[in-house]
């Protein structure tokens, strides 16, 4: 029996699982197997030949990962989703997917820096080209795209500038060519479906919000179903051409009797095959655990970092805040537009003192952890200056939003009394120190 519904809180508990079919367990088994037995010498062929679906071997799929996967694509709106091991190998195969030496893709600036790492330097080595562009102007996509252009790549809510991404306004310019629009939705899930305007893939790091309670790295990849591969041979070869390593399948012909999960099916059996970042069966039972919550927690995290932004915004110590509900034009436009029900779990903060005071704000917190994470359910702080950003010259710091005396906030759903006496003794704290620094 499957559960029907159109809302998220119930989809997070009941979407791909009810019971155990053998044991009739309700919390979703892990099942720690590397293998599966197959019914037949035919039944494995027909595995093997993409006749049928089903379990083959734990490094392609597991069935404690397929309820993770089934459980999110109910959630996005999509066809079907990929676990894999982590956030960045999400990202790098959802690009692998579609582009090979001598091929491109175009993406905003405002990154994740192991995904900026990932695209200027790993995947430049490897023969594909990604070019840089700012999202301000959703133009600047259509302007940097040529014939080799294989994807479109964004985060819905990048740090530290928080300037929500124009989702549809790209995504349109994208399809007119042949070109899915892939979105990184880690710091937004819940508030925002990116396929309800117009992005093809999802790509998650679930080790942040999704998971939710900093125990597991993985990452997901989501196929919209929304794409049309077929259209576009020219443009999408690697999936309109016979594929060498399945002994020449054409994948939008090959998958079409399975449904419209062409790109999905491909990544999971040739990328996840041959590269294997895999996701344990383990790491996927914890994220299955955050799933459930998940809309819960992200409405508690939305409340308590409005409150931390109200209360920042009127302290003197405070230069500037950073929050989609203090911005205004376009910017809030597309807030208001592209994330519902909230404005995420994510805070900046610019200190009056510069360097020092970050520095010794942050030492001062004592709730807020010191570390490199976001999306826990406990409070979190850094100051990207000395730490995340320190490699940067001063000029890409502040061209990556990132001031000397800027702190992130990643805002926990511990009650807010507690959250806001911690951030105003560890500002009164910095404060004093600079004082008597100076
Ligand atoms: N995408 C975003 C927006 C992230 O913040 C991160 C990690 O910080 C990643 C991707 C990479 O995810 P992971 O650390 O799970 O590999």
């Amino acid at each position: 029996m499957t559960i029907e519904s159109k809302n998220p809180a119930t989809l997070a508990l009941h979407a791909g699982f009810r019971q155990d079919p053998t044991t009739g367990a309700v919390a979703v088994p892990i099942y720690q197997t590397t293998s599966y037995q197959f019914d037949s010498p035919e039944h494995a062929a027909n595995l093997f030949a993409l006749k049928e679906l089903g379990n083959i071997y734990t490094r392609i799929m597991n069935p404690t990962n397929n309820v993770l996967e089934q459980r999110i694509a109910a959630l996005e709106g999509g066809a079907a989703a990929l676990a894999v091991a982590s956030g960045q190998a999400a990202s790098a195969l959802a690009i692998q997917n579609v582009a090979q030496v001598g091929d491109n893709v175009v993406s905003s600036t405002d990154l994740y820096g192991g995904t900026w790492n990932l695209f200027a330097n790993t995947l430049k080595q490897q023969g594909i080209e990604v070019r840089f562009v700012d999202p301000a102007d959703p133009e600047n996509f259509r302007r940097a795209t040529d014939g080799k252009t294989r994807a479109y790549y964004a985060e819905t809510l990048p740090n530290p500038k928080l300037t929500v991404f124009p989702i549809r306004e790209v995504a349109d310019i994208g399809r007119e060519v042949g070109i899915p629009l892939i979105m990184d939705n880690t710091a937004a899930p819940i508030l925002c479906r990116p396929f309800d305007h117009g992005a093809a893939v999802i790509v998650y790091s679930t080790t942040k919000y999704i998971g939710g309670h900093g125990t597991s790295i993985g990452g997901l990849i989501v196929d919209g179903g929304n794409f049309d591969w077929e259209a576009y041979p020219e443009r999408q070869p690697l999936l309109n051409q016979p594929d060498p390593s399945y002994h020449g399948a054409v994948w939008t012909q090959a998958v079409k009797p399975l449904g419209p999960i062409a790109y999905i099916l491909k990544a999971r059996v040739t990328l996840l095959r041959d590269l294997g970042p895999a996701l344990s069966p383990f790491n996927a039972f914890q994220t299955i655990q955050g799933l459930e919550t998940l809309p819960l927690r992200i409405r508690e995290h939305c409340r308590n970092a409005d409150a931390v932004t109200e209360y920042l915004n009127r302290h003197d110590q405070v230069a500037r805040v950073i929050h989609p509900s203090l911005q205004a034009g376009v910017d809030r436009v597309r807030a208001d537009t592209y994330l519902q029900g909230g404005y995420g779990g994510l805070v900046g903060l610019e200190l009056k003192g510069g360097l020092e005071a970050g520095r010794h704000f942050i030492e001062a917190l004592e709730l807020f952890y010191h570390v490199a994470n976001i999306g826990d359910a406990r409070s979190l702080a850094i100051h990207p200056a000395t730490t995340t950003h320190s490699q940067l010259s001063l000029e890409e710091q502040l061209a990556s939003g990132v001031s000397e005396g800027y702190v992130r906030l990643s805002v926990g759903i511990e009650h807010i009394d507690d959250i806001i006496a911690d951030l105003a003794q560890a500002l009164d704290r910095a404060a004093a120190a600079v004082k008597a620094a100076a």
